[in-house]
């Protein structure tokens, strides 16, 4: 009978190993699509114009080339953007017009780590994201080590996307039945929302200062109404209107101009499967966790279920807690 049982034991582990052993086997390589843009950033571009660039281009963030170095130095993100437009809108030193004539490096030994993480296209994609949610960041460049050429940005929905494709080459773990609740896979405490009468200041304000990637938007009942994202952010500089940060939530979520209709979201008993499929399907960064009265109740996002799926099964535990 114990030998029996060892065994379930052994098959139950070697089962819930699957997607980290997938994820080992594969290198960042073969995470790369055909074909792709890719725009990189001098950092004597103007601030300004770099952002402006971002939303011309149709993308999230730029990799950035220091021509004196002669090398990759860092990430130019919507999170950056914000960190910008939040530290000087109330300045009573800087106006917010002046600022826009600043050049990234001005910037850069603010926000930018001295080394930027990197991964290299051999190394696997398990490593990418460690990386990832080691260090919480959403984009890794991947830089080819005999030129140092960025070859591309992987993100945690890159990857998820890429196990989908593999998807029927790998049996399916058994926890994919279990329900989100269960396993406990996302944040459930300390949500960071924000009222749809704040104002987009304040938002802007929680971003900065809880480092959340995105905000459900919640009427006076404490029902999501809407979700606002970093990404969505960018749209101040795609309509020029960041020079008024004073207008409501309501205002800010109406204003967009490219965004998902209704919020995605799950319930606490819907299975881990469901919600991966959804998730892929809507390619958003994270689900809602809502009760059936559309109270908020946590965050499923990319992170989580990357943790769940392949760091935890390695026993890496707890990395979103660093
Ligand atoms: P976003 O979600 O807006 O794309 P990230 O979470 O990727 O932003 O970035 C958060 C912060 O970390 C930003 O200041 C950005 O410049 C920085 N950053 C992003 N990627 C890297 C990286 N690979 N190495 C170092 N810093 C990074
Ligand atoms: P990124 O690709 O930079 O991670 P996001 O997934 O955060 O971007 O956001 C992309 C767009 O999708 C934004 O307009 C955002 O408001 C929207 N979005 C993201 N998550 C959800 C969600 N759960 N429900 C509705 N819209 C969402
Ligand atoms: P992300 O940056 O979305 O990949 O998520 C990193 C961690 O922050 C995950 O554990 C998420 O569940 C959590 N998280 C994301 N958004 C929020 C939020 N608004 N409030 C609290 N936690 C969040």
């Amino acid at each position: 009978m114990f030998r029996r049982m060892r065994e379930e034991l052994m098959n139950s582990e070697a089962n819930a190993e699957i997607y980290m052993k997938f994820m080992k086997s594969h290198c960042c390589y073969d995470a790369i699509p055909t074909s792709c843009k890719l725009v990189i950033f001098d950092t004597t571009l103007q601030v300004k114009k770099a952002f402006f660039a971002l939303v011309a281009n149709g993308l999230r963030a730029a990799p950035l080339w220091d021509s004196k170095k002669q090398r990759f130095v860092g990430m130019l993100t919507i999170t950056d953007f914000i960190n910008i437009l939040h530290r000087y809108y109330r300045s009573p030193l800087v106006r917010i017009g002046e600022i826009q004539k600043f050049l990234i490096q001005a910037f850069f030994h603010i926000y930018c780590p001295s080394h930027p993480n990197v991964i290299s296209p051999d190394a696997s994609l398990f490593d990418a994201i460690y990386l990832l949610l080691r260090y919480k960041i959403h984009r890794l460049p991947v830089i080819d080590p005999v030129s140092g050429n960025v070859l591309h940005i992987i993100t945690h929905k890159r990857i998820l996307k890429f196990l989908h494709i593999f998807q029927e080459t790998v049996p399916k773990p058994q926890f994919l039945q279990k329900t989100i609740q269960d396993l406990g896979v996302g944040t459930f405490r300390n949500i960071a929302t924000v009222q749809q009468t704040a104002s987009l200041y304040d938002a802007l304000s929680l971003f900065v200062e809880r480092r959340v990637s995105a905000l459900p938007v919640v009427n006076t009942k404490g029902k999501v109404v809407a979700l606002y994202s970093r990404f969505d952010v960018i749209n101040l500089a795609a309509r020029k209107t960041y020079n008024n940060l004073n207008i409501s939530m309501q205002e800010a979520i109406q204003q967009r101009c490219c965004f998902i209709e209704g919020v995605i979201k799950c319930l606490p008993d819907e299975t881990l499967g469901t919600a991966i499929d959804r998730i892929v399907k809507a390619e958003v960064h994270r689900l809602v966790l809502v009760d059936r009265e559309d109270i908020c109740l946590g965050i499923v996002s990319l992170s989580d279920l990357l943790q769940a799926m392949v760091l935890t099964p390695a026993g890496i535990d707890a990395l979103l807690a660093f």
